[in-house]
């Protein structure tokens, strides 16, 4: 998928465009999704990159990279992850690419051609737990070919997103891959940042549903291991809602009249032609707002009832005194829960915030 990401209107903004591959992945727990796997071709490609430069022509923005895997080690694949790069920068946009890692050391070449933004690579604890977790499909271990490209990458001066998908079974390892990381320098950089991301959805690998957090329990056991371990810190600071940003720059941030970047600062396309709001509604049934190849076409009224969500317009956000800093939350969530997409995803934002104020302020 390729994911392209602006901010409003105007011509300075960024537009995120993400390039959705096939979701073919070596990883078990994505085993789940392969028998959608279907070929990129150039001509696609290139259908993608007239489709964007025409209809965001004048507007800054970049490109994201992601699958399933991107990065596979297959000839054919990585010549057209190398095509998209290369005519990423023919046209002067940054490429984004969220990765496994596994394959890292193999694709530094192409990378080091581009214009790279950040890599995102995931690692879902220290060597034992990531391993347990995140396996090949034959079960061979992947944590230190992934620890040896975030070295590489930062070596070669390319922007690292470390994220650690967390649950309840992994939670307890972050004070270990924070040490771990500082231990490696990594922290030190400033091409290295973090992101926790909540283990939410069901793979065929780790059908356990108990495991899995709500948002609240997440910050809630983070607030904790923070105050048992500070040094998670230098590997990661927690947002709790606008509590950060408040420490960090001492004023609120503007107001959130609108959460969803979906088809206002992203748009998303897939490897058949079609385009979709945002990269959680990719590949869903019934999606699509319009395709770039073989044809281009846009469903208007779709579109635009994505274009007209906000806070102004959920019944629910309208009366609700933490609309300007929820923002009315994410649109596919909302119409997963209410069936409709011009309705609520509430964010716990009281409780983020009073464990934000403790962390950041109290303490
Ligand atoms: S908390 Fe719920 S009602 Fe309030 S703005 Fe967010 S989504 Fe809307």
């Amino acid at each position: 998928m390729v994911k392209l990401q602006t901010v409003s209107g105007c011509s300075k903004t960024i537009k995120k465009v993400t390039f959705y591959f096939s979701p073919h992945s070596s990883y078990c727990y994505q085993a789940g999704y392969e028998s959608q796997f279907v070929a990129l071709s150039k001509e696609v490609i290139d259908s993608f990159f007239d489709y964007i430069l025409k209809e965001f022509a004048g507007r800054r923005k970049y490109i994201t990279i992601f699958g399933g895997e991107p990065f596979l080690n297959a000839p054919q694949h990585k010549e057209n992850i190398a095509y998209i790069i290369q005519e990423a920068a023919r046209n002067n946009l940054e490429v984004a690419v969220v990765t496994n890692g596994y394959h890292l050391q193999e694709y530094m070449e192409i990378l080091k051609s581009g214009k790279i933004r950040e890599i995102q690579v995931t690692l879902d604890g220290t060597r034992d737990i990531h391993n347990k977790r995140r396996f090949l499909k034959g079960g061979d271990a992947t944590f230190d070919r992934i620890v040896s490209g975030v070295d590489l990458l930062l070596e070669n001066q390319i922007p690292v997103n470390l994220r650690m998908v967390v649950d309840r079974q992994n939670i307890s390892n972050l004070p270990d891959l924070a040490k771990f990381a500082i231990g490696k320098g990594w922290t030190s950089s400033a091409l290295f940042k973090t992101q926790l991301g909540r283990n939410y959805e069901l793979h065929e690998c780790q059908a356990n549903q108990q495991k899995l957090y709500s948002r609240l329990e997440l910050y809630q056991d983070l607030y904790a291991l923070l105050k048992e371990f500070p040094y998670i810190s230098e590997f990661h600071r927690p947002a709790f809602s606008v509590s950060k940003f408040l420490f960090e720059q001492g004023e609120m941030p503007a107001p959130l009249f609108d959460a969803c970047t979906g088809t206002k600062t992203e748009w998303a396309f897939d490897f058949t032609g079609n385009i979709y709001a945002c990269t959680a509604t990719v590949g869903k049934h019934g999606e699509s707002l319009g395709t770039f190849y073989p044809e281009v076409r846009k469903d208007a009224e779709a579109v635009e009832e994505w274009q007209e969500r906000d806070i102004l317009s959920i019944t629910k956000c309208q009366s609700c005194n933490l609309s300007l800093i929820c923002g009315g939350g994410c649109a596919s969530m909302a119409k997963n829960y209410n069936g409709s997409l011009n309705s609520h995803d509430c964010r716990p934002v009281s409780e983020l915030l009073g464990l934000g104020i403790a962390h950041y302020f109290n303490e």
